[in-house]
């Protein structure tokens, strides 16, 4: 296997041991990205003098002996919605078009402070809204696994560059679904953390009752370390909830042991793709015969979770976004006449269709008058899908669902239908709304070659239990192992 196609905790020990340099590291990642990248298209931006940069510094460290932390000259890529000091972040949207920010967000601070290799900026959905990354306002990314297919969103440049090997492991933002689905769909690890366990400041907002950034990894093992560098409580966001961080990597034990999973039976209906459905079966199988405990449970609120979602999470966009108005930062229109007109032509060229639709359904609901009947109703829809979570939990210590009702669909095959598109975050959003934790780990193929993910969901702040479910699950298991064809025909 080429440095490229290794995890961060193997090339980690090749780093300490001196058997490879961070340099040779960074430079296979950027020779895979010369043969592949043209087919998958998953950065918006690369930054290969920073990466070489950085790649230097922690080889001088690992010469000098340094204790070196276990992500010091790993290549790392970062969904183009995190601030980058210096580094154009653009929410793949035209109105960010020429953002450089002037500071990094906090998870990059926290990277940066463990010598990690900065890649480049990968391709979304704009502004995070979508499940394909077609809403780019740049381009398309394509399905390692079948090129002709979407690799899911809105992260889906970051879960396409993990599976394309042309990163080791990425940062994307989950508002509800955006790192599980396009992890699933892409056969690669993704973890949504609790809400409040990661700061989001530098993270460009889209619907701050939800938003929480992750990992994507090859394997739960590098979904721990990379998780282990970015929590913790920052006063820069007084969302981040101030409880002690683990150390994840404890909880990698091969034991599920007594472990209660709950399978919710509403997750198993309509809509579901059967040969998801059986992937998904069988990976519960694998589990029990590991030793955990599989019972059926009852989450009675999850048909209502996608049209609270599309109330809430617009709702908060529109408020989100009334910033970009061409006047501080961000692209301007040439064509002004007075202020009011400015604004209007700035945010009419400068978002995209589906962002406009957002903003616009989000100041109906908000609207007076439709306030009561929509946004707030949509609020205390959102309290019983919580409480429907509390009670499971009661009964049992995960819950096992898939993380998408089917594989991935062809590119345009959706995008003329705005609520066919809604419907990839049928199982990704109730755990939204209630703010848990979440993994998507690879759990099989269908017929086409298609990767199907395994969601695992835990009460707040217990990602522990869910680093030792995907952990046994992987160590006994071979479907994170195998690697996409990008070369196939079929795109
Ligand atoms: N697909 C969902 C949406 O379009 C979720 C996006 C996300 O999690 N950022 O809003």
């Amino acid at each position: 296997m080429s440095l490229n196609q290794l995890t961060a905790h193997e090339l980690h020990d090749k780093l300490k041991n001196r058997e490879i340099t961070s340099v040779e590291l960074t430079e296979s990642v950027y020779q895979r990205i010369e043969e592949v990248e043209s087919k998958v298209k998953g950065y918006l931006t690369l930054t290969e003098e920073i990466a070489l940069e950085q790649a230097n510094a922690a080889d001088k460290g690992f010469q000098n002996g340094d204790d070196m932390p276990p992500l010091a000259g790993i290549p790392i890529a970062i969904k183009d919605v995190i601030c980058t000091k210096g580094v154009r972040t653009t929410c793949a949207s035209k109105i960010l078009s020429n953002f450089v920010p002037p500071y990094d967000a906090t998870v990059m601070q926290h990277l940066h402070s463990q010598g990690v290799v900065m890649i480049g900026k990968t391709n979304m959905d704009e502004f995070a809204m979508g499940s394909s990354t077609e809403n780019s306002a740049y381009q398309i990314t394509h399905n390692p696994w079948d090129l002709g297919t979407i690799p899911g969103g809105s992260s889906g440049g970051s879960a396409a560059v993990v599976s394309a090997d042309t990163a080791i492991c990425s940062l994307g933002s989950d508002t509800g679904g955006s790192i599980r689905q396009p992890a699933a769909l892409c056969g690669v690890v993704g973890m949504k953390p609790t809400y409040g366990r990661i700061s989001r400041y530098g993270l460009i907002a889209f619907a701050s009752s939800l938003d929480q950034i992750g990992p994507f990894t090859k394997d739960v093992t590098d979904c721990a370390l990379v998780l282990n560098a970015i929590c913790g409580k920052d006063e820069m966001d007084s969302t981040s909830v101030d409880v002690p961080v683990p150390d994840f990597t404890q909880s990698l034990v091969n034991d599920v042991q007594g472990l209660k999973i709950g399978v919710p039976k509403e997750y198993f209906a309509e809509g579901l793709d059967e040969q998801v459905a059986d992937q998904v079966q069988n990976a519960i199988a694998d589990l029990e015969k590991l030793g955990a405990s599989v019972e059926e449970i009852s989450l009675p609120h999850t048909e209502y979770a996608i049209a609270t979602y599309y109330i809430i999470a617009p709702a908060e966009a529109s408020a989100n976004l009334a910033r970009y108005d061409g006047v501080r930062y961000g692209f301007r229109t040439e064509e002004q006449t007075d202020l009011i007109n400015m604004y209007k032509k700035t945010r009419s060229k400068g978002f995209g269709q589906e962002v406009k639709r957002r903003i616009m359904l989000g100041t109906f609901a908000l609207s007076a008058g439709y306030q009561d009947a929509y946004y707030r109703k949509a609020q205390k829809v959102r309290t019983l899908i919580k409480s429907d979570f509390d009670a499971a939990f009661e009964k049992v210590d995960v819950i096992a669902t898939p993380t998408s009702p089917t594989p991935a669909f062809k590119i345009g095959e959706r995008t003329a239908d705005p609520l066919q598109m809604y419907l990839c975050d049928v199982m990704t959003t109730p755990a939204s709304h209630a703010g848990l934790p979440g993994i998507s780990v690879p759990c099989g193929f269908v017929d086409s070659g298609l990767p199907v993910g395994l969601q695992l969901l835990a009460q707040p702040f217990a990602e522990e239990v869910l680093f030792r479910v995907a952990y046994t699950y992987q160590q006994n298991t071979e479907h994170h192992l195998r690697k996409p064809e990008i070369n196939s025909s079929k795109g």
